[in-house]
């Protein structure tokens, strides 16, 4: 199985929904340590990308590659979304849409997309990982499916160790003192608080899980009734 166009799609309906979902949540994590916006940012972004691909695929007018998909994504989300959250997750996907021209990712695309996405994110925003920021998500995820895809694992596999480090990366933002954006306006106020970014950073790579293993059992499928 590789990971095409259509993935990219499902991954990007499956984000938007995620966050539409969590949005309240992702509000709340943000009342606590910045301006009580990133969920409802977010959501608006979200909404904003799906509102696009809803019309170029109408015009059958849809990217045929998964960089072309995550292209949209970039920029749409750099041009709705306000704050620091917008841009940063825009310049994420903007790099990994720039990573890979191919119509479909294995492993190693996977992993080049999400070291791009990550190093893209934390050169723009000038953080790193433990500054308790999206980077905590990111830059462990990116660390998990390069492993992963050592030791062989398919697009599941790497993409699982991925989301799965994500979540971690965001858990572990609580006891940190932010060091970047809003949130490190408060010093030491900031410890015992989730960041929002990390945490919806998060949500989205679980999607993009939650897509690839749609895929994998739509083919498991197949082969069971060939
Ligand atoms: P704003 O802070 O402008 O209100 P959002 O609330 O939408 O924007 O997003 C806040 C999130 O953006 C934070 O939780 C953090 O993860 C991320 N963030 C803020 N500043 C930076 C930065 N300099 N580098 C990386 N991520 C950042
Ligand atoms: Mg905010």
């Amino acid at each position: 199985m590789s990971l095409d166009a259509a993935w990219a799609l499902d991954w990007v309906r499956r984000a938007a929904e995620l966050i539409a979902e969590n949005r309240a949540e992702l509000t709340e994590l943000d009342r606590a340590i910045g301006d009580a916006d990133h969920g409802d940012n977010l959501d608006r972004g979200m909404r904003a990308v799906v509102t696009k691909l809803d019309a170029a695929q109408e015009a059958g007018n849809l990217p045929a590659t998964p960089g072309g998909v995550l292209k949209v994504v970039a920029t749409t989300l750099m041009a709705t979304v306000g704050g620091a959250g917008g841009p940063l997750l825009g310049t994420a996907f903007l790099k990994a849409a720039r990573s890979c021209e191919a119509t479909a990712w294995g492993p190693g695309e996977l992993v080049r997309a999400l070291e791009e996405a990550t190093s893209g994110l934390e050169a723009r925003g000038h953080a790193i990982s433990g500054d308790k920021t999206m980077a905590d998500a990111w830059r462990p995820a990116a660390v998990a499916a390069k492993e992963a895809a050592e030791i062989g694992e398919d697009e599941v596999g790497v993409l699982t160790a991925a989301a799965q480090a994500a979540v971690k990366g965001a858990q572990d933002t609580e006891p940190l003192q932010a060091r970047r954006g809003r949130a490190s306006f408060l010093g030491e106020r900031s410890c015992g608080h989730r960041d929002p970014g990390a945490q919806s950073s998060a949500l989205i790579l679980q999607a993009a899980l939650e897509a690839a293993r749609d895929r994998s059992s739509d083919r498991l499928q197949v082969v069971e009734q060939a």
